[in-house]
């Protein structure tokens, strides 16, 4: 795939394909790790040093520092997947938050062929029967040239078990969920073969926040909005705006919320 030389608010934008091929999918490259500090800091090492850096995959059975939003830690002990992949950024560098919201669409729709009941909790956590799953977290990293790539992190609980963990109220597993073990492999080519089609869903602005409504636990819910531990709203999340926002119906009037410093959480 070749740079275009198009540039907007600094950002060397790639064209965007019309249509993923499975040259595409066979190109990701994959680099394993029995065990990580993280495979977002070790992408984003890669893409700091290297120019060529798309589509590289980074895999972990376990990870020492992983990441989730603000701080937060993912608890990655064995039987989870940690993955992390780098693609091009192909919208403007202020709609980058996009990623986020169609890497949650591809990875929602993934999981949904081993537990159909997965949904995503706004903005990144795919939740079943209420329980986390999977979390994701997009990062915006530069090359050396200057040129930006998304980086999507994803943990999956796949054969991980929470009866004896402090997450054992709020995590669950394929494995809880099924009563079975899934292959790790299998759930990781099933999310890749669902991202190679996220610079189509970025490209279709409505269709992505549909898709995303669609996919999403919370729209028609009461729910109430925290920024450093403080409620700073309460309502019912009635949808998403075309920057992948969460609307919420308050007393007064329709709110949009960026994800940035706002945890949600469903009340009752
Ligand atoms: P937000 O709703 O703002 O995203 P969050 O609490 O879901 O907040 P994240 O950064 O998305 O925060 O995820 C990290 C949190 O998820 C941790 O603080 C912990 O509560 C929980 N967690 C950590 N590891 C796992 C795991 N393997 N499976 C499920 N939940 C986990």
């Amino acid at each position: 795939m070749s740079a275009s030389t198009t540039s907007s608010n600094n950002l060397i934008s790639y064209p965007i394909r019309s249509a993923p091929t499975s040259d595409d999918i066979q190109s990701v490259l994959a680099v394993y790790d029995y065990s990580s500090d993280s495979t977002n800091s070790a992408a984003k090492r890669f893409v700091r040093s290297e120019q060529n850096c798309d589509y590289t995959l980074f895999i972990a059975q376990t990870q020492t520092q992983g990441r989730g939003r603000k701080g937060n830690v993912w608890s990655s002990e064995l039987g989870g997947l940690y993955m992390s992949i780098i693609l091009p950024c192909v919208c403007d560098i202020s709609n980058a938050s996009l990623y986020s919201t169609a890497a949650g669409v591809c990875v929602q729709k993934a999981l949904c062929s081993f537990l159909p009941t997965c949904r995503i909790k706004w903005p990144n956590d795919m939740l079943v029967s209420n329980k986390k799953l999977c979390g994701l977290m997009c990062e915006l990293v530069c090359d050396p040239s200057g040129r930006y790539h998304v980086i999507i992190g994803i943990g999956v609980n796949v054969n991980s078990s929470f009866y004896d963990s402090p997450l054992r109220d709020t995590a669950t597993s394929i494995r809880d969920e099924l009563g079975h073990e899934m292959t790790i492999t299998d759930v990781c080519k099933a999310i890749v073969h669902e991202l190679m089609l996220l610079p189509l869903l970025i490209a279709d602005n409505d269709s992505l926040i549909q898709a995303y409504t669609n996919a999403s636990c919370i729209v028609g819910k009461d729910v109430k909005l925290l920024a450093a531990g403080n409620v700073k709203a309460h309502g019912k999340a009635v949808g998403f705006d075309n920057l992948g926002r969460v609307l919420i119906q308050t007393e007064i009037d329709i709110k949009s919320f960026d994800y940035g410093e706002i945890s949600l959480r469903l009340e009752g």
